[in-house]
């Protein structure tokens, strides 16, 4: 008989919260994760008495109201609300492009004022684009010049996505920006979504509450002695890199990472906000996180006089590095489809998460996606 009715590879969001329905309904669980410490990208390390978002800032946001409710039976979140600063050559606009951004940057105080000014950018784009006989955008620069015109393009999108993906944006597809937000409304809040936070204390309360009373071990790589693992319990639980899982036999799958630079500094308030977009590309960095501003507001950021920031240089993803973001061009998407037909066949192995998927996942569809499994 096995020891475990699951071994659960991978204690990230998905891993944890399969492993809490499990344990819940009586399951036998094992969870083993070849990091130092538990919860995946979400892991959090305290430097300083602050919350340090080692695997990049994670807010939590969703419109799904029962898993709102799920994940704050297990821990309380706080208001924060994510509204990120925009810095182009030392000139500061808000995000995410609104009525305070259009007045940064044109002076228009009503919307009528600022939709005007949007229009007839738009339209200088559409006019060029016609002139030279082509009916479609062809890349995401003419698609941004399309939809919200040259100022903003200039001075907010096309350094800050020419550094983020290591590409002109005139040889980027359009897709990416096909639905920017344009809102003709004073409101900073970069998400749509009803609710969003971050849990009181940090991730690592979020993780815990999930895995209590559920056995697990770090440090622990299922590859180092797969043939073990494999027979310690019915069922797999596989939550790591789908390429990795067949032993690249089909060939590797591409990420983009991101290379943090964390600096704890001598002075109580360095940005004023968590997050600072450097739009400009003769900056090397994406952005400046500042991670105190996730959990603490107005002056209580002061009680405590040191804070830590975290630089953001995007960078291209080779084997043994951290994979991040799954690419999304055709050569990518048709390896994965073929890795996921492999996948469908396994009769024991149940594949979930980021990794396994080589899906871009936001926390919130993870763990949705665990409670329809449990049909929760
Ligand atoms: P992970 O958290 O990656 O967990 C996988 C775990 O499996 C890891 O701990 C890994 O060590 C372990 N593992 C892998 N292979 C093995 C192996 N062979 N043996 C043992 N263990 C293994 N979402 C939001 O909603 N809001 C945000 O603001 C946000 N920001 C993000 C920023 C960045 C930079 C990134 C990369 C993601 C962000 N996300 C955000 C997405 C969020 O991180 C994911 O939705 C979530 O982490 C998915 O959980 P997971 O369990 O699938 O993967
Ligand atoms: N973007 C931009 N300027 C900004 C922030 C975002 O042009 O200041 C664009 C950029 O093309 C980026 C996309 O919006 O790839 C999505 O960015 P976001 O930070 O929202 O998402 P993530 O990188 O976390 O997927």
């Amino acid at each position: 008989m096995m020891s475990y009715d699951y071994l659960i590879v991978g204690s990230g969001l998905f891993g944890a919260t399969f492993a809490y329905f499990a344990h819940q309904q009586g399951k036998r669980c094992l969870v083993i994760d070849k990091r130092p410490q538990l919860g995946g990208n979400v892991y959090c390390e305290n430097i300083e008495g602050i919350n340090v978002h080692q695997y990049g800032a994670h807010i939590f946001h969703t419109s799904n109201k029962r898993v709102w409710q799920f994940v704050n039976s297990l821990v309380e979140f706080n208001r924060y609300t994510n509204s990120p600063v925009a810095n182009y050559q030392g000139k500061l606009y808000n995000l995410p492009f609104n009525m305070n951004t259009f007045y940064q940057m044109w002076g228009v105080t009503t919307p009528a004022e600022a939709q005007a000014k949007i229009e007839s950018q738009r339209q200088e784009a559409v006019a060029k684009m016609q002139a030279d006989g082509v009916s479609e955008p062809r890349n995401l620069e003419e698609q941004a010049l399309t939809l919200i015109g040259r100022d903003i393009y200039e001075r907010l999108i096309k350094g800050y996505t020419e550094k983020q993906w290591g590409r002109k944006c005139t040889d980027l597809p359009a897709f990416i920006i096909k639905r920017l937000p344009v809102r003709l409304v004073f409101d900073n809040n970069y998400f749509n979504d009803t609710y969003q936070g971050i849990p009181i204390g940090g991730y690592n309360q979020l993780i815990s509450s999930l895995l209590e009373g559920v056995e697990t071990k770090t440090n622990v790589d299922f590859f180092d002695d797969r043939a073990h693992w494999e027979g310690v319990a019915s069922k797999i639980v596989f939550t790591g890199e789908l390429d990795r899982f067949y032993d690249y036999k089909l060939g590797h799958l591409d990420f983009r990472t991101v290379r943090f630079e964390t600096e704890v500094l001598n002075e109580a308030n360095h940005q004023g906000n968590a997050v600072v977009n450097y739009t400009e590309a003769s900056v090397p960095y994406t952005r400046i996180i500042e991670h105190k501003h996730f959990e603490s507001f107005g002056q209580a950021v002061y009680d405590n006089p040191k804070t830590v920031i975290s630089r953001e240089y995007s960078i291209e993803w080779k084997p043994g590095m951290e994979p991040y973001y799954p690419v999304n061009d055709e050569k990518n998407n048709r390896l994965a489809e073929s890795y996921r037909q492999l996948a469908a066949q396994e009769e024991n192995v149940i594949f979930g998460g980021r990794l396994a998927e080589y899906k871009y996942y936001d926390m919130a569809p993870v763990i949705e996606k665990v409670m329809k499994m449990f049909g929760e």
